[in-house]
């Protein structure tokens, strides 16, 4: 990716263009999302309108269509609403399962909490396998609960879980569940596009992320990679559902169109981020945000910062850190941080929102936003008094 400028100290934030697409408002976006846009999609933005019935909407949708297959590394369906990533969450639900269904889901910080909560709203029967966040849900926990306390009809499973900055290892979690014969759910919401999310090798059946994350885009699209098995699941379930109804969205898509009025200007967006993704190789890209998540990994350590996710499975997207010694609260970490370095992270989440703060790595990154970045948390973190 492309750095136009190499910043080594917080001084040479003031060298950034104030256009620099990597900042917002001045300051340097290092949230986990919304992140940064890519220069091409930027460009989409003055983008007039088209008839969303002309030959030009219908080669967007089988454009976006094909290549969105690539990068889930499936042959089966992409599909996308105007929504944001819970809007997933309630998607899947709807359409792969039944009220009262037992469902089992993997709980390992905040995200997993409100996937499991939506469930439950919704009417299922909901198993929560809830690990201390911060640390992954093993297989073998998955198949304890599946031994113990299935049958479940679905396993819903996060894979980059942004509030702690892991990732559970879903390919093996995923054959656990398949193992079982349960359908597979995940939430790629921070993982699409950032790690491997491999639909058709892992046998997923639901794989659900959004536009402002890794895939460079504002927020407002949803994307889910839908498998043959979870369309005819789609067929038994009982739930009522129109605007997310997969079914009408399929035949929509197979007819070139849309079932609503679609946001064009986000599927400019999408259309252009994913060019420049493939452009950029899809190995390449995931070697960059293994290669970046590493970095900021190391780059807190060596400078005496705790990283809160087991080293095992790390998030390549985010990586949460335990606020430094001599600090009152995240908040005042984050503002002064903002304010006198002029880069904006985030704060924990849940129980964890004071006690931990998050950087995010995906997406339009490079090397040396990070250094930066890192150069400025350490600099703070010896000024706990100003
Ligand atoms: N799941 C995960 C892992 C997320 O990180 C987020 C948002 O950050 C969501 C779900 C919810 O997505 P949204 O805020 O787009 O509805």
């Amino acid at each position: 990716m492309v750095a136009t400028s190499t910043p080594t100290s917080s001084t040479a934030f003031t060298r950034i263009l104030p256009t620099d697409p990597r900042l917002a408002n001045g300051k340097w976006l290092r949230i986990p999302g919304p992140t940064v846009l890519h220069p091409a999609v930027i460009e989409t933005a003055n983008r007039p309108m088209v008839p969303h019935r002309s030959p030009e909407a219908a080669g967007l949708v089988d454009r976006l269509s094909h290549n969105l297959k690539l990068v889930h590394a499936t042959e089966q369906h992409v599909f996308w609403w105007t929504g944001t990533g819970s809007a997933g969450w309630e998607a899947s639900i709807v359409n792969l399962t039944s009220p009262g269904d037992r469902i089992v889901v993997t709980v390992s910080g905040d995200f997993g909490d409100r996937y499991a909560k939506t469930a439950a709203r919704l009417g299922l029967d909901v198993h929560r396998i809830d690990v201390e966040w911060g640390t992954a849900v093993t297989p073998e926990m998955l198949d304890e609960a599946f031994r113990e306390h299935g049958p479940f009809r679905a396993a819903f499973i996060t894979h980059s879980e942004t509030s702690t900055g892991l990732a559970n290892p879903l390919k093996e979690l995923a054959a656990v569940a398949r193992s079982h014969g349960a359908l597979v759910v995940v939430d790629a919401v921070s993982s699409a596009a950032a790690m491997p999310v491999n639909v058709d090798a892992w046998d997923l059946d639901w794989v659900l992320s959004g536009s402002q994350k890794a895939w460079m885009c504002p927020p407002g699209l949803m994307i889910s990679a839908v498998s043959e098995r979870a369309m005819a699941a789609a067929e038994e379930s009982t739930f009522p559902r129109f605007i997310w109804d997969v079914r009408t969205v399929a035949e929509a898509t197979a007819n070139h169109t849309s079932a609503q009025t679609p946001a064009l200007s986000l599927q400019y967006a999408l259309d252009a981020a994913v060019n420049a993704m493939l452009e950029e190789g899809l190995e390449a890209m995931y070697a960059r945000h293994a290669r970046l998540g590493g970095h900021m990994r190391d780059g807190l350590i060596a400078n005496g910062l705790r990283v809160l996710a087991d080293p095992a499975y790390p998030s390549q997207a985010v990586t949460a850190f335990h606020l430094p010694d001599g600090f009152e609260n995240a908040q005042v970490f984050h503002d002064r941080l903002r304010d006198e370095y002029g880069i904006e992270i985030a704060i924990g989440q849940g129980h964890l929102a004071q006690s931990v703060l998050r950087v995010g790595h995906m997406g339009y990154v490079d090397q040396p936003e990070l250094d930066a970045t890192i150069e400025a948390i350490a600099d703070l973190a010896k000024k706990p008094q100003g």
